[in-house]
């Protein structure tokens, strides 16, 4: 009599987890640590996972809510998410010497929403409410100058009296949103507002894109998904509903190792592994061995896209060894 282990083929993708925006904040508070010492306070979740933000605070990293609570003397760090200018304003105010950890392409968007403010244009967000990211884009621009909607039952409700034909209007995204569900708002906004300015580019980041479309790729062939990453996690969230719009029903956000016990993965035999941008890839290698204790797993990494992204840190940063 043996108890041998269910079988198990995991499909591990690539790319998944940390994108170069993560990299580069978390390259910030460490490189800050080094430069001025412990402590080194950050304005929020640097990146929006548990065991980063506390692997950052016992090396000396205090996270703070508001910039209030940072005293005058040590630096301050802005999270990867962006923040409303009034932010900087305050610090400035202060004096305190602060480091921007807003990833580049949370910036790109900023700068589109005031390009179209300048341009007189009334700036449409397409965005969850209260995620950090949205707060600091809706903060670019003074009070009741961007409308924020978040699905396409919105658009009905956009007051542009003035600008029927959408001349008048530009839209702009947070960077994690599904593809698919952002795609089917655009089109809404399109078909209202023929003449509305769209990014030239999309805004939705290189690496959102390419983890969902991973995800798509991989999940035809599974009957189970584990997205690797935290509740507040815009984008493993969005993975989880990309493996669910794929047909897979028992796809499930993880944080750690611990969590795999409980899942429900009965008649589970192909299960699809990825990790959103902010959860790190020791968590992944942690998932696996938590998935070795109840099945006989043989992994296959399918590599989808390749993926060469960095962004620099801080001039004053990188003299930092
Ligand atoms: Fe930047 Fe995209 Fe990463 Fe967000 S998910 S930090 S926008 S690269």
């Amino acid at each position: 009599m043996t108890n041998a282990k269910p079988p198990l083929t995991v499909k591990l993708a690539a790319p998944r987890g940390f994108c170069a925006g993560v990299v580069r904040a978390i390259d910030i508070v460490e490189l800050a640590l080094k430069k001025y010492g412990s402590p080194v306070y950050v304005r929020h979740e640097i990146v929006h996972n548990r065991f980063v933000v506390e692997g950052l605070e016992a090396k000396g990293a205090v996270f703070i809510d508001e910039l209030s609570e940072a005293p005058d003397d040590r630096p301050v760090i802005f999270s990867a998410h962006g923040v409303p200018k009034s932010v900087p304003a305050e610090a400035q105010r202060r004096n305190l010497h602060f480091v921007d950890a807003t990833c580049p392409l949370v910036s790109k968007v900023h700068r589109e929403a005031e390009r179209a403010h300048a341009d007189g244009k009334q700036v449409i967000l397409i965005g969850h409410t209260g995620h950090p990211e949205v707060i600091g884009t809706l903060g670019q621009l003074p009070a009741g100058a961007v409308t924020l909607i978040g699905q396409p039952e919105d658009v009905a409700g956009i007051p542009a009296a003035a600008t029927e034909d959408g001349s008048g209007l530009a839209f702009v995204t947070q960077t994690t949103l599904s593809v698919d569900d952002t795609s089917a708002i655009i089109t809404a906004l399109k078909q209202r507002f023929p003449n509305i300015t769209e990014p030239k580019a999309g805004d939705i980041c290189y690496a959102t894109t390419n983890r969902q479309e991973a995800v798509k790729v991989i999940a035809p062939g599974c009957n189970g998904f584990l997205v690797v990453g935290a509740p507040n996690s815009s984008n493993s969230n969005r993975l989880v509903d990309v493996a669910q719009q794929a047909g897979v029903a028992k796809a499930f956000l993880v944080q750690r190792g611990a969590d795999v016990a409980a899942l429900d993965l009965s008649g589970v035999t192909t299960l699809g592994l990825t990790a959103g941008a902010s959860a790190p890839e020791v968590l992944v290698e942690e998932i696996l061995d938590a998935l070795r204790q109840r099945f006989d797993v043989a992994v296959a990494v399918e590599v989808v896209r390749e993926e060469n992204v960095i962004f620099n840190v801080p001039r004053e940063l990188r003299d930092v060894a």
